[in-house]
């Protein structure tokens, strides 16, 4: 079974709960979605075609990531993908990020899932598949990009109606110059609900883009 992969690199993680951590990064190329705040454009359409045992190679040269993240464009878009992470999660951690609007039934209860839900600012308001819900675990996590007061009023109101506690982590991302981080950490601590500001530490320690091998 072949992917269309746009890129594969070992880098820190990022974002949400793993922050901080070397990961193996495979970004799979396409995606069914077109947000506003998309910061990876370039692999919305693309990608080459690799054989999966070729990326299963490329994993086996990362022994020291702490685990393998799965990203994209939207991962669950190529049929190839949940075969993909069959294969790995019997040997290493994975963790799936991927846009809320596809199907999470057939994803290895293994595999932790990120998944988004998409704020009005995003322009896909609506895009999350509500079923998903129940396939959500307590070590799963959910991350809503904030542009605005709209977008934070958003996120709490679904949490509050759709999310049992305890539940997923719930990952509050700024987009970056034009949220500022302090006032939504002020709505987080006047708040609660259980939401984390989840910083871009990549954007931190390289500004003016990540290096990547
Ligand atoms: S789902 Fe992700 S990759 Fe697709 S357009 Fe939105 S932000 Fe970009």
């Amino acid at each position: 079974m072949d992917l269309l992969v746009s890129e594969l690199f070992y880098s820190i993680q990022g974002e949400t709960t793993r922050s901080g951590f070397p990961s193996f990064f495979i970004r799979l190329a396409g995606c069914n979605l077109n947000c506003a705040w998309c910061d990876t454009v370039y692999a919305r359409t693309g990608g080459r075609r690799m054989a999966m045992e070729r990326i299963l190679d490329a994993v086996t040269k990362h022994p020291h990531a702490d685990h393998i993240t799965i990203t994209g464009g939207e991962p669950l878009c190529q049929e190839g993908t949940i075969g993909l992470m069959r294969r790995l999660c019997a040997s290493r951690r994975i963790r799936l990020e991927t846009n809320g609007s596809r199907d999470l039934s057939e994803v290895p209860v293994e595999v932790v899932k990120i998944v988004d839900v998409k704020t009005p600012s995003s322009g896909e308001e609506g895009s999350f598949l509500m079923e998903n819900l129940a396939f959500l675990a307590e070590r799963d996590e959910l991350k809503f990009v904030i542009a605005d007061r709209a977008d934070y009023d958003f996120a709490r109101t679904f949490v509050k109606k759709h999310l049992a506690k305890p539940g997923p982590v719930i990952n509050l991302s700024p987009v970056r110059g034009v949220m500022d981080p302090a006032e939504l950490a002020r709505l987080i601590l006047a708040d609660g609900h259980g939401l984390r500001l989840n910083m871009q530490l990549h954007t931190v320690l390289w500004p003016e883009g990540e290096p990547k091998k």
